[in-house]
């Protein structure tokens, strides 16, 4: 439940049953003469997926910087009267989910600061790892004030220390704090001129640069570019600073490349229309099912995919071990946040809220049920009930990705380890939990290969606990707690 400035609240009808929830969505556009608020507000509805709690866009017209965000899709924080009085050269939006501080308006992105020169907005997806360094580092800089409005984000702290740097201008005031990140972290910001973009040393959320007929964008995913007419031009890099204007992109680097993108990214957060390193997504998951398929065979009557996430790799299931592949769930894809207080029953419906099984398609068959991962077990528990209570015969669970066993602390929730199924039971005691006739996942190794990424160039801890960057909390509890100096936001 989350609260709104006006008072009112926010439910979220699917909370108990949450599968892994992303951090954010960054876009970020630089157009003179076009409406850039309504291209920023295109390239956030494309990016939806990542981030459904806050939404925001700030635009420069040159002599300053507007910023509008509130609780809400993006479809509910904007109209078309807001973003007509959005006007500028300039935009960057973020769609969020609090991955660090609470779910409020105060940490709504994008952040806003003046600087010596004139005023920094930021937008973030990832996580920082050294926050409690950074605040320290930040109050030898000049002391933050603080506040019970403060906002709570590692990345308020980082907009203030970018802000707060005493370099010739903004550029160089970047390129002195970026080193200084430890963490993920894509990044869209902008002064009144001038866009920029930068990316964590490992890359480890995607961002990518697309060419407008006049004009730049960057986005999280490919999507955010194909929606607004933009064409691919690359990848921001890893540890890559650039700046975006009237002379066109300037490029620099801030720290030697060490490519760790998330494979989870290809499991389940990405669209299945974007690509990354050139290969789209959903071929990358079709080719997981195949390998899936030869992995954990089984005698059935038909594949269907818990939708949207399990379609791809269900296809791929059905191609390569050839028993029909169909629909055995109807989607309801308007479930989500509401006004309306759910009643007790209502809660208790949990997925049912979503996902409604063909009783017809299911009835008396051995169903292969595909899924992309499994969190807690509570989603795919209710989904074999469903099953069940539809008629089937036999249900074969079949999962995408490798048993979730560790939390990530790059900019995904999924849960803390004791939360997380996986962490302390095995495949078949999954099994018995969620209520099965059989359960199989498809291995790191057939997931790699499916990427066709170097293993090296891939984190993938949330299966392995294998962090490639350091992480210096107490793991104990399974889940990192970021102790951040409140900082006061300056909207
Ligand atoms: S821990 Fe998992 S979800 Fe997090 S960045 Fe690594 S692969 Fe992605």
């Amino acid at each position: 439940m989350t609260r709104r400035p006006d008072g009112r609240l926010t439910h979220d009808l699917l909370s108990e049953d949450k599968g892994p929830q992303d951090a954010c969505g960054i876009f970020g556009v630089w157009a003179p003469g076009e409406e850039v608020a309504k291209l920023t507000f295109y390239g956030l509805y494309a990016l939806q997926h990542r981030g459904q709690e806050s939404a925001g866009i700030a635009t420069s017209d040159g002599e300053r910087i507007l910023v509008y965000k509130d609780m809400g899709l993006v479809s509910q924080v904007f109209n078309e009267s807001d973003l007509e009085s959005l006007k500028g050269d300039l935009a960057i939006g973020h769609c969020r989910y609090s991955t660090t501080g609470s779910s409020t308006w105060v940490n709504a992105q994008p952040t806003l600061r003046p600087t010596k020169y004139g005023s920094l907005a930021l937008a973030h997806n990832g996580n920082l790892t050294n926050t409690g360094d950074l605040a320290e580092h930040l109050q030898r800089q000049g002391a933050p004030v603080t506040g019970k409005d403060s906002a709570t984000t590692d990345t308020e702290l980082m907009t203030a220390l970018i802000a707060g740097r005493d370099e010739k201008n903004l550029e160089a005031s970047a390129m002195a704090i970026l080193p200084l990140l430890e963490g993920a972290f894509s990044l869209v910001f902008m002064d009144e001129d001038t866009l920029y973009a930068a990316r964590d040393r490992h890359g480890v959320r995607p961002l990518v640069i697309g060419k407008l007929e006049r004009g730049w964008v960057v986005a999280s995913e490919t999507a955010g570019l194909d929606i607004v007419g933009a064409s691919f031009v690359r990848e921001v890099e890893p540890g890559e600073f650039v700046a975006i204007d009237e002379n066109g992109i300037r490029s620099q680097h801030w720290a030697v490349p060490e490519p760790k993108g998330c494979l989870f990214e290809y499991v389940y957060l990405a669209r299945p229309d974007t690509s990354i390193a050139g290969r789209g997504i959903h071929v990358t998951r079709t080719a997981v099912g195949e390998r899936l398929a030869a992995e954990h065979p089984v005698e059935a009557d038909l594949v269907i995919p818990v939708p949207e996430s399990g379609t791809p790799a269900a296809i791929g299931f059905s191609k390569a071990s050839g028993i029909p592949y169909g629909a055995g769930f109807v989607k309801n894809s308007y479930v989500g946040r509401t006004f309306i207080q759910p009643s007790q029953t209502i809660r208790q419906l949990g997925i049912r809220l979503k996902l409604n099984p063909l009783r017809d398609v299911i009835e008396g068959k051995r169903i292969v049920v595909v899924d992309d991962s499994i969190v807690r077990g509570n989603t795919q528990r209710a989904i074999v009930r469903m099953l069940r209570e539809a008629g089937a015969r036999e249900i074969h669970v079949r999962i995408s990705s490798p048993p979730v066993k560790w939390p990530c602390f790059y900019g995904i929730d999924f849960a803390s380890r004791a939360e997380l199924i996986a962490s302390g039971l095995e495949i078949e005691e999954i099994r018995r939990s969620i209520g099965a006739d059989s359960l199989g996942y498809v291995s790191l190794e057939g997931l790699i290969e499916a990427t066709t990424i170097a293993e090296s160039q891939l984190c993938h801890a949330c299966f392995t606990g294998q962090y490639p960057i350091t992480i210096p909390t107490d793991m104990s509890e399974g889940k990192m707690r970021l102790e951040i100096t409140p900082v006061r936001g300056t909207i």
